[in-house]
């Protein structure tokens, strides 16, 4: 798997060794136990890595279609057969459960899946005789070296959200994984290395806000794909459209699932806490606010109190585990003050997960909030962990208001019998990614991964048509023949 405990980088095919200085520790999350040691890339090594991705689109934007999409056919036979393994990995850094990790590499197939049909995906458009004897056609080329900045929480599918499609297209790519889990991005580039693409199309630096900074502003990045928090996100959109870069940043999220009075509580109630504590809350479509309306509140509160005491939580490699750590020591002291802080504003706690008996790794049990109102701290922001507020409304109306009223617009669900309330909620609202009767509605590899307000900065969404507009720039060209 890695090929040594200190994780390189990729720069022009070559694995290497950073020369900084001082490493950040990796722990398992699990076990709070060291697994790899992760040098920042130089500023230097960063330049190297983009001067490669330069030099190598000279032959790669060259590299018929077909062509290129037969190296993603391979890479994605690589991805099947290596599935286990890459599951393996993705618990391993990350902490969720092997059944959640498997799901994760899954979704990341879909993607490269979808790259394989790059010669259709990238035709353009024509018309003949536009005017006599005049005909006019739209091509697409790839628009030069882009950097993928991507976030802890899925770290071997965020980064294939970006790399299959953006290659395929015949664009070249350095990736800057998060620093908290840098090892899938090794995987990656050894898969794609072995798939025979060619030296310094794909590469990977590492580092925090400094290396982030730097791809920003460098004058020979063409464009940017991120995805992170909302605040970072909105700077990342900024400051990458102000040197001059294309740029589609994906930010974070607080989605809310309204269960309405003609809906099963039980049935609603699983749902709803499998979206809320599923990669134990640490995912951009985890629904975070379950709104019940009219008279299922308080039977709706019994259910998720019932079926979040189901909830095994542990390490992700073992098998009876339902509910994997948090990613960070840090993250979960952060989760515990806001937990403390929804209290004394007057939220009542139902289901308390602050007491975990396991004495190592940063495992937190599912928390749920009743009477949580849109005025507490833990209804305005993404807490990012496994953490459920439930708040009361009377009908659809105010229910709707609520979720319209929170700055971001991720994902949003409704669970009814009634297509009445269905229409009404898909027409009313405001955020991307809607689901009825789904508690994570995430689009496909083909559809658009289509944020909201905070939860999306730019044009151009991840994935799917979107994604192949992103990562090509046109041309329209008239031609007349005398
Ligand atoms: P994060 O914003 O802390 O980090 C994301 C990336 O940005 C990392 O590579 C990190 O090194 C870099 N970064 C962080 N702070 C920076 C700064 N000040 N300057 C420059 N670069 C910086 O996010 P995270 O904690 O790794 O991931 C969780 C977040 O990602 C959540 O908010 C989640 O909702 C969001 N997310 C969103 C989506 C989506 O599709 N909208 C998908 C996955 C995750």
């Amino acid at each position: 798997m890695i090929a040594t405990k200190t994780v390189s980088s990729f720069i022009g095919g070559q694995f290497r060794e950073s020369h900084a200085a001082k490493p950040d520790a990796i722990p398992d999350p699990a076990t709070g136990q060291t697994i790899a040691s992760l040098p920042h890339s130089t500023r230097d090594e960063i330049n190297e890595a983009v001067a490669a991705a330069k030099r190598a689109f000279a032959g790669w934007s060259e590299t018929p279609v077909p062509d290129r999409a037969q190296v993603m056919f391979r890479f994605k036979a690589l991805f099947d057969q290596h599935l286990d393994e890459l599951a393996a990995l993705v618990t391993l850094e990350n902490g969720k459960t092997l059944d959640e990790s498997r799901g994760e590499v899954k979704r990341a197939v879909e993607v490269i899946d979808f790259a394989c049909g790059a010669p259709t995906l990238m035709m353009g458009t024509n018309l003949d005789q536009i005017a006599r004897g005049i005909d006019e056609e739209l091509v697409r080329f790839p628009v030069g070296v882009v950097a993928g900045i991507t976030p802890f929480n899925f770290p071997n599918m965020v980064p294939l959200w970006m790399i299959p499609v953006a290659i395929v297209t015949g664009n070249t790519f350095v990736l800057k994984p998060s620093q908290l889990t840098p090892l899938s991005a090794m995987r990656i580039a050894e898969l794609l290395q072995e798939a025979g693409l060619p030296a310094g199309v794909f590469n990977v630096v590492h580092g925090a806000n400094d290396a982030v900074s730097q791809l920003l502003t460098h004058p020979d990045i063409a464009a940017i794909s991120f995805v992170g928090s909302a605040s970072v996100a909105a700077y990342i959109y900024a400051t990458a459209a102000a040197n001059g870069k294309r740029v589609q940043a994906l930010g974070g999220a607080k989605n809310h699932i309204l269960v309405m009075d003609d809906a099963d509580p039980e049935i609603a109630a699983q749902h709803v806490n499998s979206s809320a504590f599923g990669n134990a809350g640490q995912r951009c479509l985890a629904g975070s606010v379950a709104v019940g309306v009219g008279r299922i509140g308080d039977a709706l509160v019994r259910e998720l109190v019932a079926d979040a005491a189901k909830i095994k939580v542990g390490p992700g490699t073992e098998s009876q585990t339902t509910m994997g750590p948090v990613i960070r020591g840090e993250r979960k002291k952060k989760l515990i003050e806001y937990i403390d802080g929804a209290r004394s504003q007057g939220a009542t706690m139902v289901a308390d997960g602050r007491q975990i008996d396991l004495k190592d790794g940063y495992f937190l049990g599912p928390t749920i909030f009743d009477h949580v109102t849109s005025e507490m701290q833990i209804w305005k922001e993404e807490l990012f962990g496994p953490v459920l507020s439930v708040v009361r409304a009377d009908d659809i109306d105010e229910a709707l208001a609520v979720l319209n009223s929170s700055t971001y617009g991720n994902m949003a669900s409704i669970f009814t019998r009634s297509g009445k309330n269905a229409r009404e909620f898909k027409r009313r609202a405001q955020a991307g990614m809607l689901g009825v009767n789904i508690g994570v509605a995430a689009p496909m590899a083909f559809f658009p991964f289509t944020g909201w307000k905070n939860s999306f900065f730019g044009d151009l969404h991840a994935t799917g048509q979107d994604s192949i507009r992103f990562y090509t720039r046109h041309k329209v060209v008239t031609t007349r023949w005398f």
